[in-house]
């Protein structure tokens, strides 16, 4: 099978979709949530055929609603630009089928009430995934953007605490200008039961990260920079301070005199290969 092709096969429809189904049999909204699926999935299809372009592995792609996610099996050890195009190729796909839309309709082929209907649920689903709130494709970029600047953990950590902030103004919106509006609740509800998993699965996420980079391909660093750590940090903690994209050296102080400088996958070893995760790093040289 085409490789592209099998990326159909990666399809899911979340709960939520279903229960709008059932509403649309009941209120006869049948051609409103066509178009709203048709969109959402192509959208979503734009992730994962760039992410299948860049031999990302893609686990599935879950259709929901009011947007998509598309899940790789991917841990922040991708290259910047990747990660960029991948998350961008989502909110692309409506320049084109906004254009396409509006063409149609200039050649009397769709009728204005039609377009008017998939203008509207265009701008709407884009609005939606840029807000910088994880998981949607906006709180993606707020987390490439802090790992330009912060350790992968602290990012990750930051990055949901930004996503809250967000949330909680956009909650006060709604609550204002739309608390009868059943589908935005719904929204609502999925973004913080997701930032919520995302917090208490931190540790893994990092965890995650570092043993991609222990056991995954090697080489892909645009940048070096040394981490100075004191000898009694742990290796964990010292493992924290990892940043995506950049290979490091460790330089281990005692009274800020240097005392050993190690190659980072002598730590990820020691981590990972001799479980020694919670021993001070000053362990490590003297045997
Ligand atoms: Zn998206």
């Amino acid at each position: 099978m085409n490789k592209y092709v099998a990326l159909l096969t990666k399809v899911h429809l979340h709960p939520l979709f279903w229960l709008l189904s059932g509403l649309a049999v009941m209120t006869a909204h049948f051609k409103q949530l066509f178009i709203l699926f048709s969109i959402v999935f192509i959208h979503e299809l734009g992730h994962a055929v760039v992410a299948q372009r860049f031999s990302w592995r893609v686990k599935r792609i879950l259709l929901l609603p009011f947007g998509g996610v598309a899940e790789m099996e991917e841990h922040g050890n991708r290259p910047f630009r990747e990660e960029l195009f991948v998350t961008l190729a989502g909110p692309a796909q409506h320049v084109w089928l906004v254009g396409g839309a509006l063409l149609l309709w200039k050649y009397d082929i769709l009728s204005f009430a039609h377009w008017q209907l998939f203008f509207h649920y265009n701008v709407a689903i884009v609005a939606l995934n840029l807000l910088p709130v994880w998981p949607l494709d906006g709180g993606k970029l707020l987390f490439l953007l802090l790992t330009r600047f912060l350790p992968f953990s602290r990012a990750h950590r930051q990055m949901i605490i930004y996503s809250y902030a967000v949330l909680f103004v956009a909650i006060g919106g709604v609550c204002f200008l739309a608390a009868k509006q059943l589908d935005l609740w719904a929204i609502v509800v999925f973004l913080l039961f997701s930032l919520w998993k995302e917090w208490k699965h931190h540790p893994y996420i990092v965890m995650r990260f570092l043993l991609e980079r222990y056991y995954g391909k090697k080489g892909q660093y645009a940048k070096w920079r040394p981490l100075t750590v004191e000898e009694t940090e742990t290796v964990w903690n010292v493992l924290d301070k990892f940043y995506r994209g950049q290979k490091h050296s460790i330089i281990v102080v005692k009274q800020a005199k240097e005392r050993a400088i190690f190659d980072e996958n002598e730590l990820l070893h020691a981590a990972f290969a001799d479980k020694q995760l919670n021993i001070p790093v000053g362990r490590l040289i003297y045997g």
